[in-house]
């Protein structure tokens, strides 16, 4: 059923956009000083909670307890001072760093909480009062007298909620602004439509499948350097270990793995643009892969084009919001390529080699790829509460918990809205 009202301005108040801008820094001697100060003291204190509670879970099997930690902080401070000597909101956000951690690991989609080494990369969050000029090109953050300087390569508008400065192994600093852009939910009320929704569907032989029926390769130029990039690590190995020749195979592969990697994204860029570009484009439904579980192939080819996958959809997904579009992500779930989109019935004993099938139902002559993209649309529209979708369907799709929880919100304020 589509809910007219559903498309009502009260959506703007509630969609929150949060986008994340990175931008490279050059601090001072005095900015170091002090960034070193903040990443050794937070690293303490994340170290030492995480130690804490493993202790306690080994005594007692005490469960993690956020709220109980946190509560320590002031008493970890007396016994170590110079704790006392940064931004205190610093310390209680990397408390809430571990906390995301654990929570993470408890839903098993990360590994255990590991303890943080100061040899690898270094950061800490700065969760209220960071301010910018653009207009000189500075931060600037709590308990800091001067500001940053900072590379601004694009300008953003909106309540600045938190940030992370983060020093990289070879000694370069970042920092992320996360920024609430409001101006953009009242864009959203125009591309609710159900007419403007596409799904795309990824696979091994093209790179994207869209629900219109379009199908996007990756470019030529793109699988040469793959296919040089391979080349050069196969030489690579017959290279005798600590020897000249080696270290120049080695050069010569980390190039050619910059070249792809930057001839990927720029290809990649393009592509999510002129989607979100599109005026006939308003929703964009994917399929949230398991990247995790894709990673751990072990066929190279797959593992690559999860990883090109993964970050298509965060290119798209950026995008999507900044544009003001509703992007959404389905679960993954069996029937999207083997349910036919067109009576619903799903073909259990499809192989999923062959391009094309019949239906046995409704004698409908499909495409794998194309199916699959309709279906994702479908259900993506389904449930966002826009569009039924066939009654026939055996499995329930999940939905990714914050895209429900949205979707959710979103129907019940229409509810009162029609007076329901
Ligand atoms: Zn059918």
């Amino acid at each position: 059923m589509i809910t007219h009202s559903f498309f009502g301005t009260n959506i703007a108040v509630l969609y929150h956009m949060l986008n994340t801008y990175q931008f490279r820094a050059y601090p001072n001697t005095g900015h170091k000083d002090f960034f070193a100060q903040h990443f050794g003291c937070t690293r303490k204190v994340y170290n030492h909670f995480l130690g804490e509670h493993e202790q306690d879970y080994k005594d007692s099997q005490k469960p993690w307890n956020f709220y109980e930690y946190k509560r320590e902080l002031p008493a970890l401070k007396e016994q170590f001072p110079f704790l006392k000597e940064v931004n205190s909101q610093s310390l209680q956000a990397a408390v809430q760093n571990l906390d995301r951690a654990y929570k993470s690991f408890f839903a098993r989609r990360t590994k255990h909480p590991r303890f943080k080494s100061k040899h690898h990369k270094q950061s800490f969050c700065v969760p209220q009062n960071t301010k910018v000029d653009f207009e000189r090109g500075l931060v600037f953050i709590p308990k800091l007298k001067t500001g940053i300087k900072c590379k601004f390569h694009r300008r953003f508008e909106g309540t600045i909620k938190q940030a992370t400065i983060a020093k990289t192994q070879n000694g370069e600093y970042y920092i992320s602004i996360t920024v609430e852009e409001p101006d953009m939910a009242q864009k959203m009320q125009h591309t609710l439509d159900e007419a403007k929704a596409i799904g795309i569907d990824v696979g091994l032989l093209s790179f994207l499948t869209l629900s219109d029926g379009t199908k996007v390769d990756n470019p030529r130029w793109l699988k040469q350097s793959e296919k040089k990039l391979a080349r050069l690590h196969r030489k690579l190995s017959k290279k005798i270990k600590g020897s000249k020749n080696r270290n120049k195979q080695r050069l010569k592969v980390a190039k050619q793995h910059q070249k792809v990697s930057n001839q990927r994204k720029d290809f990649q860029h393009k592509l999510s643009r002129k989607i979100v570009d599109d005026n006939q484009v308003g929703m964009i439904f994917v399929e949230d892969l398991n990247v995790r579980g894709l990673l751990k192939n072990r066929k190279l080819a797959k593992h690559i084009s999860s990883v090109a996958w993964g970050q298509f959809l965060r290119f798209l997904e950026y995008k999507a919001h900044r544009a003001g579009k509703f992007f959404g992500k389905i679960g993954r779930f069996e029937p999207s390529s083997k349910m036919c989109h067109v009576c619903g019935h799903i073909n259990h004993d499809l192989d999923l080699s062959e391009r094309t099938w019949q239906c046995p139902h409704c004698l409908s002559v499909l495409d794998r790829d194309i199916n699959a993209a309709i279906n994702i649309r479908n259900i993506g529209l389904h449930t966002a509460g826009i569009a039924e979708i066939h009654a026939c369907r055996e499995e329930t799709p999940t939905v990714e918990p914050s895209v429900l929880q949205q979707v959710t919100s979103l129907k019940q304020e229409a509810r009162h809205f029609n007076g329901e």
